[in-house]
């Protein structure tokens, strides 16, 4: 186990120039205790960096120490720490004290000295290293108790071996408050995996309203993320009893994550399409990463050892083509960068912290976290804005087809349609078993219309028997005003019964009244030709040209008549 705490991508990536905690004064502070309800988490102790590794309790006794408080984050040149704790007990009756240490999970060992006067009374050392159960161990946090008797003053000396950044806490408690830090503990965390296990349920409900693959590969940056910081704060520990080496496996998700979101970033901004030379970029940041997590299903500590170097070029790489896209002008770009930048934000935090630039606080030692929660929902906002642009654009493309095929004055379809649907129809005919029949219609002296009445009657009269043509078709059939003032019909029918829907369309225009400008009543006729499509391999065209050739001999045999070419 080795990787417990390659904990970033980028902490071992030196940003920051080291500023290590210089040292202040080396007077022990005693803790005075008095009551019952020990419950401290704030208190003052010293501690000692052993850079050899080797020394023993006696000649770190013998150590000066630096004061600093119960929380430290020293980097990675502290691999071996060792913590003085100096308590006594003012109360009048001996008190059971347990100290805990609630980050164990991420160190190689744990050692806990009791001594008193100098002499070494009790201890307990902890090897994180190897699998199985542990003694001690409670989740992630190690814990050690001892008694102290009244007026009594004990210092305890507490050892941290860490794989490569040393940072940890140390409380101290009575029997009741240990067993509620216990129970306590990893909440922060607890709500973090929440709030990513929220988003995969709304993942999962944008998912099967709009069935994209951006959200399966977000899924699959979500699982990664919560693995990882369940995995690196404990809360696996905590929870599920699990870590050091019997998850190492696990930390091949620190691969994962980057790679799916490169993948992301690929899929939402349609980069293979529209932006080839950020894809190459993608692509080759994404060939390493995925390289490295197939060497770490083999190998995971050594290939978790370029992991922080690759996320490092990752990041650069994403944030680079981010911003190359937003200068492009593309409309999610801004957000991408918005949430990717928290991102980065949150784990510099992180850096500084846990590198011991700065002290601990709730934010900087959670920044890994808060930075993946901020990049994943924002990553959830970029999923539905796509889905909600994709939608307008199919709708625009929907009015669009509408457009190029219908009439706008009638809405009818237009010639164009026709000639396409009706091919397909035709052919379409002798597996469906239909008979299809061709009406063709022209209105009859419509030049007189026009003449007598003006040319926005004339409209009018075809706006009208366009919607007498509508009244007579039925789903699946095409009625198109092909000319002017000719229209065809093509129905899904005898050539009987389409004679009927042709006697009833004539007879009804025979009837329909238009108001004139003057209020007089506009009468119009119509003169029909009907023939059937004959087989499969008629084209339209022969249709067309004998339903004509009947409507012509409509027009010969006085207009407003029905004529029917066999
Ligand atoms: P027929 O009975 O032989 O069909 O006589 P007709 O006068 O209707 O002759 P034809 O079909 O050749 O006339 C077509 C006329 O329709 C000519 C044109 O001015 C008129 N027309 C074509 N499109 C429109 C239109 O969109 N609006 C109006 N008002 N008139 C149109
Ligand atoms: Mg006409
Ligand atoms: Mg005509």
């Amino acid at each position: 186990m080795i990787a417990r705490l390659l904990l970033l991508f980028f902490i071992s990536h030196s940003f920051f120039a080291f500023a290590q905690n210089s040292p202040t004064t080396s007077i022990d502070s005693v803790i005075s205790l008095n009551n019952e309800q020990v419950n401290l988490t704030r208190f003052d102790m010293s501690y000692f960096i052993d850079k050899t590794g080797k020394m023993t309790l006696s000649q770190i006794q013998n150590q000066t120490f630096t004061a600093s408080e119960n929380e430290l984050t020293l980097g990675t040149n502290a691999k071996t720490t060792w913590s003085k704790i100096t308590v006594k007990n003012n109360d009048s009756d001996t008190l059971r004290l347990f100290i805990h240490n609630p980050d164990a999970y991420h160190l190689e060992e744990v050692g806990f000295y009791e001594t008193h006067n100098g002499q070494l009374i009790n201890q307990s050392e902890i090897q994180l290293d190897t699998s199985g159960p542990k003694a001690n161990m409670f989740g992630g946090s190690a814990v050690f108790s001892f008694y102290i008797a009244p007026q009594q003053q004990k210092t305890i000396y507490v050892k941290s071996v860490t794989f490569s950044h040393q940072w940890f806490a140390l409380n101290i408690y009575n029997e009741e408050h240990s067993k509620r830090a216990l129970v306590g503990n990893g909440n922060y965390i607890a709500l973090l995996v929440g709030m990513m296990l929220a988003l995969m349920i709304y993942n999962f409900f944008l998912y099967l309203s709009a069935r994209k693959i951006e959200n399966i590969v977000y899924a699959l940056y979500l699982i990664s993320g919560t693995v990882w910081v369940a995995l690196s704060y404990g809360v696996a520990a905590n929870f599920f009893g699990i870590f050091s080496a019997e998850v190492l496996q696990l930390n091949s998700s620190l691969l994962s994550m980057p790679s799916f979101l490169v993948i992301f970033v690929m899929l939402i901004f349609e980069t293979k399409k529209h932006y080839p030379k950020e894809h190459i970029a993608l692509s080759l940041i994404l060939v390493l990463l995925v390289g490295d997590f197939i060497y770490s299903l083999f190998d995971v500590v050594g290939a978790l050892k370029p992991a922080s170097t690759l996320a490092a070029m990752m990041m650069t790489v994403t944030f680079g083509v981010s911003i190359s896209l937003w200068r492009k002008g593309d409309p999610l770009a801004k957000y991408f960068l918005l949430g990717h930048s928290l991102f980065v934000i949150f784990n510099m935090l992180a850096v500084l912290y846990y590198k011991g630039i700065t002290d601990a606080n709730v934010i900087n030692s959670h920044g890994v976290g808060i930075g993946i929660l901020l990049e994943a929902l924002m990553m959830a906002f970029i999923l539905s804005y796509r889905i909600k642009t994709l939608e307008k654009i199919k709708a625009q493309q929907k009015e669009l087809t509408r457009l190029v095929d219908t009439d706008p004055m009638t809405g009818l379809y237009n010639r164009r349609y026709f000639d396409r649907k009706s091919e397909e129809l035709i052919a379409a005919m002798a597996s469906n078993h239909q008979e299809l029949t061709l009406i063709i219609a022209d209105l009859d002296h419509f030049k007189a219309i026009n003449d007598t009445y003006g040319h926005d009657i004339g409209d009018k009269v075809i706006i009208e028997f366009a919607n007498i043509l509508t009244t007579q078709q039925r789903k699946d059939d095409i009625a198109c005003r092909y000319g002017g003032e000719e229209f065809v019909l093509l129905l899904h029918c005898s050539l009987h019964d389409a004679k009927a829907v042709a006697e009833r369309i004539r007879e009804k225009a025979a009837n329909t009244r238009i108001k004139s400008n003057d209020a007089q009543a506009v009468k119009f006729t119509v003169s029909l030709g009907v023939h059937s499509v004959a087989h499969a391999s008629t084209t339209i065209k022969e249709t067309l040209s004998i339903a004509d050739k009947a409507l012509y001999k409509a027009k010969n045999n006085g207009r407003n008549c029905v004529e029917v070419a066999v």
